[in-house]
């Protein structure tokens, strides 16, 4: 087990890119820590700059209280778990989790153990002889898991491993690798686009953009404080409703949770739809243009509206625009219905 230290990480890209401006990240011993962010932020170079599969351009990368920028990746005591899996075809799932091991020149005995232990933790026990062919998408996902299992690695580094799955399969392998890693402990590293999947497997989330970090921390805190309008859009789906707070009474009245100057944002699921202005507050009028039902929950459309004095009205204010509801049930409005809002929640 390891801490892993990120300090002023860099990279420029030979021709002269900078794909990661100086990048500082500390994850303790045993975290979970998951890197998200837009496609081309930077988090696969990050990842791969962990694993020595790209060099450092400037800063140091601290494994274990070692500075590894020189060392190379098999010595690096890290075990990484790509998203295409890269099983080998020919071989059979004992061969692709035990051939990394013989490589090393670990006795077969040894490589038996390590193998059969990671097969039952992966439940893979009755599919040793199989070839990845003749797996599920799922279950090859677990073989490429148990091939870096098996290695007892001090680090584990994750790249988008479950972005081939389908969603059902994807939410289920979440579970498991989050149960797996609870269980033994190893400090990890994942990257992801995907912020759903970020929010429910981080003990610490870094959310990046442009090659830069934007806010780090516990998943729930930046949700609920998110420090940009970057961060704030970014995570949570649908995203935050985000306004300019030239209108006082917005920021003291409606609450919301301040990110830059001037802008405040409300979570979906901190509105309400109400037919009386809650005292001393303000609601916003909105008209309804769509409306999603997924189940236990709505998700209410609506544009603001031009006449209401106390929005629109202030000198840089927004130019209306829309704003999401979340509802319990399945109960909502008529499209084109006028509805106001509240902020239920003071943050
Ligand atoms: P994705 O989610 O799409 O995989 P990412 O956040 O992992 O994106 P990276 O793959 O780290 O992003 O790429 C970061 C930036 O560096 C991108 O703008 C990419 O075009 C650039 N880049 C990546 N590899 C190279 C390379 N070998 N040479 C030059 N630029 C590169």
């Amino acid at each position: 087990m390891a801490n892993v230290t990120l300090r002023n990480v860099r990279k420029t890209y030979t021709g002269g890119f900078e794909a990661i401006k100086g990048v500082n990240v500390d994850v303790a011993d045993g975290q979970f820590c998951v890197l998200v962010g837009p496609s081309g932020c930077g988090k696969s170079t990050l990842l791969r700059m962990v694993a020595g599969l790209e060099t450092v351009t400037g800063g140091e990368i601290d494994i274990g209280g070692r500075v590894v920028n020189q060392v190379e990746p098999a010595d690096r005591d890290i075990a990484m778990v790509f998203q295409n899996y890269a099983l080998y075809p020919h071989m059979s799932v004992y061969n692709n989790m035990a051939y990394g091991l013989r490589n090393r020149g670990m006795a077969e005995a040894e490589i038996k153990t390590r193998v059969e232990e990671a097969a039952r933790v992966l439940e893979l026990s009755a599919m040793l002889e199989r070839k990845p062919r003749q797996l599920s998408g799922g279950q090859r996902q677990r073989v490429a898991m148990g091939r870096a299992i098996v290695r007892q690695p001090k680090v584990f580094l994750f790249d988008e491993p479950l972005s081939n799955l389908d969603a059902k399969l994807r939410i289920s392998m979440r579970v498991e690798i989050r149960k797996l890693q609870r269980r033994l402990n190893v400090t990890s590293i994942y990257v992801t686009h995907d912020q759903l999947e970020a929010m429910t497997l981080a003990d610490i989330l870094v959310v990046m953009n442009g090659g830069q970090v934007e806010q780090v921390g516990n998943p729930l805190a930046i949700y609920e404080k998110p420090a940009t309008t970057f961060v704030a859009s970014f995570i949570g789906a649908p995203p935050m409703n985000l306004m300019s707070t030239r209108a006082d009474e917005i920021k003291s009245q409606l609450g919301g949770s301040a990110t830059d100057a001037g802008i405040v944002g409300i979570r979906p699921e901190d509105f309400a739809i109400t037919d009386q202005t809650p005292a001393g507050g303000v609601a916003l009028p909105l008209t309804v243009e769509a409306i999603e039902r997924v189940g236990a929950e709505t998700f209410v459309y609506g544009s603001r509206q031009h006449e209401d004095q106390r929005v629109a009205a202030t000198p840089g204010e927004l130019p209306p625009g829309e704003i999401i509801v979340r509802i319990p049930g399945t109960e909502a409005p008529a499209i084109g219905a006028r509805i106001r809002v509240a902020a239920v929640r003071q943050k």
